[in-house]
């Protein structure tokens, strides 16, 4: 995996620096330990913790499919398992089938979270009281994006709308 290796904003893609490059590469060790036998789709996802920590998720399908849990939320779990929902800096996310797990054959889209794991990463965000990076990438590390949780969740629902803050 060469994830983010010699990317440019010229391309389209966003330039990463060498912690980046390796919260992103381990998204993507963190496909191995997919469960996903029903979508044969393997996602990975890795928290960077503000002391440099990282934690990873992988999805976890069940055999009941609704109950299937995404790899940003595992990670995001695990992290408040550990007491450190609130040091979580930035997340990588990325994914392919597993049949063909660089996405050789379909261009190698950028993954990003779907709608639940986004709200779950506006929890963390809130939390947290950073603006987290929300790197986005290709399982062959061909493209990566750097969004925002505005970006990708805008005028999105919180516990200040329950006039709770951060805790
Ligand atoms: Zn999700």
């Amino acid at each position: 995996m060469e994830c983010g290796a010699a990317m440019s904003e010229e391309a389209g893609q966003t330039a990463l620096n060498a912690q980046e490059r390796a919260l992103v590469e381990a998204a993507h060790g963190a496909m191995a330990n997919a469960h996903a036998p029903y979508s044969r789709f393997a996602v990975g996802a890795a928290l960077l913790l503000s002391d440099g920590t990282v934690l990873t998720g992988s999805n976890f399908e069940n055999a009941s499919y609704g109950l299937s849990l995404c790899a940003e939320t595992v990670a995001i779990a695990a992290a408040n398992a550990q007491g450190r929902l609130r040091d979580i800096a930035a997340i990588a996310v990325t994914g392919g089938a597993m049949d063909d797990p660089m996405g050789s054959g379909e261009g190698s889209p950028v993954i990003t979270p779907c709608g639940r794991c986004r709200q779950i990463i506006k929890e963390a965000q809130d939390m947290s009281g950073r603006r987290l990076a929300i790197l986005c990438a290709a399982p062959d590390g061909s493209a990566v994006l750097r969004l925002t949780l505005d970006e990708l969740l805008p005028h999105a629902f919180g516990p200040a709308n329950l006039g709770i803050g951060p805790t």
